[in-house]
């Protein structure tokens, strides 16, 4: 299970929940289910979706809905679950009827763009769809030239435009015309991701949507916001931002090979009501994996 094998510290704090629950009876409810909630604050969950969790639970248990450990537990999974998809739980890539559909990624620098860009070009190949990526990151140096060598590897088109002031909107304006004339499916487009406080990145943003929508009136389709998982609660401020000046259609959570606690997942999802469509799992071009959150549930309960 390659998935979500990174979760180690997050099953270890929630392993809790199980040593709780074995032993469970009605008289130790509320101590039960206080460190339970605190098994779900230090895994990331938040404060607020913690104690939603543990007050449901305490009102079935109190109205006897619940009377085994064993069913608390399946009741903490089914509710986490139904966080995780009451918004909709389409990972799949909503791309419309127009060619070329067009992808936009954003989010902050280091966050993992252009590597899961990389990544999903190398999917989307694999289905035998004709993509086009644009090299729309015009503010860090190396971003393109990183591109270039995911394009190289996925046996991709690429559009680059050399020059120290080319404006990120006039790369994917050149990059969805292209992808238009020339029978593209879909036009993967980088962005800049400058720190989030930065206010010109976010009116640069609004300029690229609206360079792609003038070439195309329905794109772009998809944007999707790229989070570093490492960075746990922190990300929930910077996705907040990116939502609202852009409007983000669904997330892309990186780097839960590594040290990522899993509850802000579910934390990030709750807030901005907005689906995981696909989780990094590693650096190599395999690892972008489209989100089941029933598998990731079983993984951080297991
Ligand atoms: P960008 O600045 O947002 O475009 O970020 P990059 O794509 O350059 O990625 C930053 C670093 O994170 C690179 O070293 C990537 O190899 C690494 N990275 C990206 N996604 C993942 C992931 O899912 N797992 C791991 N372990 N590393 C990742």
């Amino acid at each position: 299970e390659k998935v979500f094998s990174g979760f180690s510290k997050t099953r270890e704090n929630l392993a809790v929940v199980d040593e709780l629950l074995l032993y469970w009876n009605l008289a130790d409810t509320d101590r039960v289910l206080d460190e339970l909630e605190e098994a779900l604050l230090v895994s990331d969950f938040g404060p607020r979706i913690s104690f939603k969790i543990v007050d449901c639970l305490r009102e079935d248990i109190l109205a006897g809905k619940l009377k085994s450990g064993s069913e608390i537990k399946e009741a903490l999974k089914r509710s986490v679950l139904q966080l995780l998809t009451s918004k909709g739980n389409k990972s799949d890539l909503q791309l419309g009827f127009r060619k070329p559909a067009v992808i936009m990624v954003v989010g902050v620098n280091g966050g993992g763009k252009t590597t899961s860009l990389g990544k999903l070009a190398c999917r989307l190949k694999i289905e035998g769809v004709k993509v086009l990526l644009a090299a729309g990151d015009t503010f860090r140096a190396a971003a393109s030239e990183q591109l270039e060598v995911w394009a190289e590897r996925t046996g991709s088109e690429i559009v680059v435009v050399e020059g120290d002031k080319v404006k990120a909107a006039s790369v994917l304006s050149q990059a969805v015309r292209k992808g238009k004339e020339q029978g593209y499916d879909v036009v993967l487009c980088d962005t800049s991701g400058r720190l989030h406080t930065n206010y010109s990145l976010m009116e640069e943003l609004v300029a690229c949507k609206k360079a792609v929508a003038k070439v195309i009136p329905s794109a772009p389709n998809e944007i999707l916001l790229v989070l570093d998982g490492t960075t746990g609660l922190n990300m929930l401020p910077q996705a907040r931002e990116f939502n609202e000046v852009v409007g983000i259609t669904g997330l892309i959570l990186t780097k839960l090979d590594g040290s990522a606690r899993g509850g802000c997942v579910v934390s990030v999802v709750d807030e901005l009501g907005i689906p995981v469509k696909f989780v990094g799992v590693g650096e190599g071009v395999d690892d972008l994996q489209p989100f089941d959150a029933e598998a990731f549930v079983n993984a951080i309960f297991s």
